[in-house]
C-alpha cells in the first residue's frame, strides 16, 4: 500500500469549488477506510478512478492509484486533520512522553568514526542484521517501533 500526498494539495493551485487530491491508494478497501476517517471528521469526499483499477489493477501505476479528493473549501481542516493523524499514529517516547520522534533510525549506537562507517557498509549488505529503531529528538532515546 502507497500513500501518497497529491501534488495538488501542496501547490494551492486550485479553484474555489474544485475538488483536490488528498491522499491515493492502491487499493479500494484503504482508500474507503480513509474516506470514513474524514467523514468522522466531518469532511466530505470523493473516490475516483476506483472502478478502473478494480477492474484492471496494472492500470493503477498509470493513472496514479485510487483517490481520495475533498473540495477545495475544506483544505485547510484537511491539512489539520492530517497533522493529527500523523502525531496520532506515531508513539510517543516512552522516556519522555515526547512527540517530536525520528522514525525508522539505523541504530549504530555504540559505533562512532571508522566504525560508524563500517556499519553502515555492513547494514547496506546484511540489512536485517540491523534493527530499526526510533529515535526521540528531545532526550535522544532510541526504541523499538511499534510497526516491525
Ligand atoms: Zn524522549
Amino acid at each position: 500500500m502507497s500513500e501518497l500526498i497529491d501534488k495538488d494539495l501542496i501547490t494551492n493551485d486550485f479553484q474555489p469549488l474544485e475538488r483536490v487530491t488528498v491522499k491515493t491508494f492502491d487499493t479500494s478497501v484503504n482508500a474507503h477506510l480513509f474516506r470514513i476517517e474524514l467523514e468522522n471528521e466531518g469532511i466530505e469526499s470523493f473516490i475516483y478512478d476506483e472502478e478502473t483499477i478494480t477492474m484492471d489493477p496494472l492500470l493503477s501505476n498509470a493513472i496514479g492509484g485510487i483517490k481520495v479528493k475533498i473540495n477545495a473549501k475544506d483544505i485547510e481542516r484537511t491539512k489539520e486533520f492530517l497533522a493529527k493523524r500523523e502525531e496520532e499514529n506515531n508513539p510517543p517516547c516512552p522516556n519522555c512522553g515526547s512527540k517530536r520522534i525520528m522514525t525508522n533510525f539505523r541504530s549504530f549506537k555504540s559505533a562512532s568514526g571508522i566504525i560508524s562507517a563500517i556499519a553502515a557498509f555492513l547494514f547496506t549488505i546484511f540489512p536485517p542484521l540491523f534493527k530499526t529503531v526510533n529515535k526521540c529528538l528531545d532526550c535522544n532515546k532510541e526504541f523499538e517501533s511499534l510497526d516491525t
